[in-house]
């Protein structure tokens, strides 16, 4: 009797083991762009397997290029999730000639992600780097006498009038064409009519209009939560055996996700109205779901080192608003923020968005968040 039990229990187990690891299990290669977008699949893909991430280290999204190695993962891959083209701009080629090979998620595109307006005006001002177009527009319009496009043919200033036209025909084909045409990388480099912004803007996708949109959507836990749902979906349909895995590592990150929110909203009550500077607008999400109070940025675009003028307009917003605090980060030159608040009482700290400094991981996403918060509060801390 007790031998057949245990006979009839090391079948089972035979059966069982035999059931969890079928012969298609195997999950799907996956590609994610950025460390935080990286955390939150990690964590829904759980044991299943590990994604791999393509911007490690303090390299920036506004800045990098591709490497080999990581056009090797992009060809392997079944699964890519990154954030949009108005943020890794130098993954919108390499994607385009994937098309078909691998499903694409990009995060700025899901219905339900919330997105924020690019700040503009006093010491928000041309911080478009999440739209690089729109910022040659606003250079050329001070000293370009002609233009080129990036496809190849030049204007004249003159010649104004024609090109909105052709912009609205871009902008038509575009719609159908599903923005190819702004992903070969043209760059219109004449002056930003206002038609022009609009007629890029309807241009762009059926879905959220990129340009002139804060593109760090990742520092918004809702929009955290809005990232896992779609992994575990995407990931689900990719690699339905292990769905139920995913979904089920998905429901533990979003528990995870509103503990940490919970936590961050009563550590950073006490600075909420303690005014501050960030080196580029990559807080606007942060921000405006802490209620923070970030009075302006320094930097005019990620690749460039603001000029005399610029400088002198941040110290000025640093002492009109008290700032008691300006972020430099690890991606950028700190000596820059060292120059910035020269004269002021203004202390220094670093912000990293991006996590530059930590391991690659289920636990990233949590402590990016906690690192900004941390910071945060030590350099706004009333002086004692
Ligand atoms: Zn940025």
């Amino acid at each position: 009797m007790a031998m057949e039990r245990a006979g009839a229990g090391a079948l089972g187990l035979v059966l069982l083991v035999g059931l969890a690891r079928p012969a298609w299990s195997e999950p799907p290669e996956v590609v994610v762009s950025i460390k935080p977008l990286h955390s939150l699949v990690a964590s829904v893909m759980g044991d299943v397997g590990a994604p791999s991430l393509l911007l490690k280290g303090a390299a920036s999204p506004h800045s990098y290029s591709l490497r080999p190695s990581d056009a090797k993962a992009l060809n392997r891959a079944k699964l890519v999730f990154w954030v949009g083209e108005g943020m890794e701009t130098f993954l919108v080629e390499p994607l385009e000639a994937l098309s078909g090979q691998a499903r694409l998620v990009e995060i700025a595109e899901l219905p339900e992600i919330e997105l924020l307006d690019a700040r503009e005006g006093g010491a928000w001002e041309v911080h478009a780097h999440d739209d690089h177009d729109h910022e040659d527009h606003a250079e050329a319009e001070h000293h370009a006498e002609k233009h080129e496009h990036g496809d190849g043919h030049g204007h004249d200033e003159t010649a104004h009038a024609d090109e909105a036209k052709e912009h609205e025909d871009h902008a038509e084909a575009e719609h159908h064409a599903e923005s190819q045409e702004h992903a070969d990388g043209h760059e219109h480099a004449e002056a930003a009519h206002a038609d022009e912004a609009k007629d890029h803007e309807h241009a762009e996708h059926a879905g959220h209009d990129e340009h002139d949109k804060n593109l760090h959507l990742w520092l918004d836990p809702h929009n955290a939560e809005v990232i896992v749902k779609a992994a575990v979906k995407a990931l689900g349909e990719a690699d339905p055996a292990n769905a139920a895995r995913y979904r089920a590592n998905g429901e533990a990150t979003l528990a995870e996700l509103e503990m940490l929110d919970g936590e961050l909203r009563s550590d950073l009550s006490p600075v909420k109205d303690t005014p501050f500077v960030v080196f580029h607008d990559a807080y606007h999400y942060f921000e405006a779901h802490y209620g923070l109070t970030a009075v302006g940025s320094i930097s005019v675009d990620e690749g460039r080192a603001p000029g005399a003028k610029r400088l002198r307009e941040v110290r000025e917003k640093i002492v009109q608003s008290g700032a008691r605090c300006v972020f430099s980060e690890p991606q950028f030159e700190p000596a820059l923020v060292a120059t910035v608040i020269e004269g002021t009482p203004a202390r220094t700290g670093v912000l990293d968005p991006l996590g530059a400094e930590r391991a690659e991981g289920p636990a990233a996403y949590g402590e990016i968040m906690r690192g900004l918060a941390a910071s945060l509060n030590k350099c706004l801390a009333p002086q004692s």
